[in-house]
């Protein structure tokens, strides 16, 4: 029987965006993988006949809620919340929690759809979800955040469980948020599960989760780099963003050998010619992330380095580049000009940092580019190592787990590699990532049925 949606490209991506109007985040994202996937599922009758491509671009659930909460003023306020449930074909959805004014469904869709395939591609048994508010932790003290993140679980809870739904942290939830919403989670169910990852050490958390997302980043890049014989040594790395991900991609590049030289935040960036060392990020995390300042303020502490107000970093000459903010912060323009300034290879340690223009480009000049569902996947890998410490009630150390992930950003990359060989030494990541996880959720569908 004849499938419009599959007939070509064009008709697909039509279908798409009429199902899903106003929403450009959630377009965007199914039009990056559908453009790699197409040639590939051409023959694949079974893939056909089950629709595989547009279920999986059909998010299982969006679970929206209200979400009230009292401010210090006695103020009542009023919030969104969401969970997308994407696909959970091979293990129960898993996926962080965002609380960002930019939080809106079609952000939380297509970070539930690259979730799917990111998590496939560490090769445990994960499927996709997200979730959020459009919330604005910033500037809220201590007892809002605790009151909004109860808030939040008290509607979330019924949808989530160790063996359903296993959220975790992102952009403005971190182990702070994750400790009111599991204490709540306890509260309201009386279950001591492992229903949400990035917990603290004392009740369940597992060592490295902080730092794995930021470390993966880099450790695909030295993947990437070893397979044209090369390494970090000595070379200059443009990086944005100063949260979480970016500070220990910034640390991992300095053990490395590599010489970090900007950050960044909503507010501009900072360059820092001599590079940043290890006492200097120190710095930057107890700054950001205690004290809640601005990276405007590492001039002041740091004078040899200049501040560069509403900016993007892209146009600092550098050697490799590691986009560690948020979705869309690098262009097209960006991406020639990290191309005209000799960078070799991208790492995204963000989800979808580089918008479609972006990579054009990268895909154009033949870099050594890895999108965020295989480069940042070490943050929801280790989850899943804390998924299983918690199912085997027991905790492994801090070398078995810093092993674990070197070995499972090596097999990302391998299986990369195994759909994204171009020949001449080119690699396509981007194909070769969006390939070899739409293959593993789609042979799980198949072995399901409808
Ligand atoms: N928010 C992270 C991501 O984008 C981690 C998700 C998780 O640990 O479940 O992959």
């Amino acid at each position: 029987m004849a499938i419009d949606d599959h007939v070509d490209f064009n008709g697909f991506m039509e279908g798409v965006k009429r199902r899903n109007p106003y929403q450009p985040e959630y377009v965007q994202a199914v039009q990056e993988v559908a453009e790699d996937i197409f040639d590939f599922i051409a023959d694949k009758e079974a893939y056909h006949e089950q629709q595989i491509l547009r279920r999986i671009a059909e998010p299982d659930r969006v679970v929206s809620f209200r979400v009230c909460w009292e401010d210090d003023n006695g103020c009542i306020r009023v919030q969104r919340g969401w969970r997308v449930q994407n696909n959970n074909a091979i293990g129960p959805y898993k996926g962080g929690i965002r609380f960002h004014p930019s939080v809106n469904e079609s952000v939380l869709k297509f970070l539930a759809f690259e979730q799917t395939f990111k998590n496939a591609l560490t090769g445990l048994p994960m499927g996709g979800g997200k979730g959020g508010s459009n919330f604005n932790p910033k500037g809220k003290s201590e007892r809002e955040i605790m009151r909004f993140c109860q808030s939040f679980m008290t509607e979330l809870y019924r949808h989530i469980g160790a063996d359903v739904d296993v959220p975790a942290g992102d952009i403005g939830v971190g182990g702070r948020e994750i400790g009111f919403m599991f204490g709540q989670y306890k509260r309201i169910t009386g279950h001591f599960t492992g229903v949400l990852t990035g917990k603290g050490l004392e009740y369940g958390g597992s060592l490295i989760r902080p730092e794995a997302t930021g470390y993966g980043a880099v450790y695909f890049m030295t993947n990437m780099l070893a397979v044209r014989g090369q390494n970090l040594e000595g070379k200059v790395a443009v990086i944005s963003g100063s949260g979480n991900v970016a500070t220990h991609a910034a640390e991992k590049v300095v053990q490395l050998g590599g010489k970090p030289v900007t950050l960044s935040d909503s507010g501009g960036f900072i360059h820092d010619p001599d590079g940043l060392t290890l006492e200097k990020i120190h710095w930057v995390k107890n700054h950001k992330t205690h004290r809640r300042g601005r990276i405007s303020e590492y001039v002041d502490a740091f004078p040899g380095a200049t501040f560069h107000e509403g900016q993007t970093p892209w146009n600092v000459p550098c050697d490799v580049a590691l986009p560690c903010a948020t979705q869309n912060e690098l262009l097209g323009e960006d991406a020639k000009a990290l191309v005209a300034n000799g960078c070799i290879a991208v790492s995204e340690g963000a989800n979808m940092p580089s918008n479609l223009d972006a990579v054009h480009v990268f895909k154009a000049a033949k870099m050594m580019f890895a999108p965020g569902k295989a480069a940042n996947a070490g943050g929801v890998a280790v989850s899943g190592l804390e998924m299983s410490q918690n199912s085997a009630r027991r905790s492994w150390t801090e070398e078995e787990l810093q092993q674990m992930l070197k070995d499972i950003m090596a097999g990302i990359h391998e299986r990369c590699l195994t759909h994204g060989e171009r020949g001449g030494g080119y690699v396509d990541y981007v194909k070769g990532a969006n390939i070899a996880g739409f293959k593993k959720v789609a042979d799980a569908m198949l072995a399901f049925g409808v």
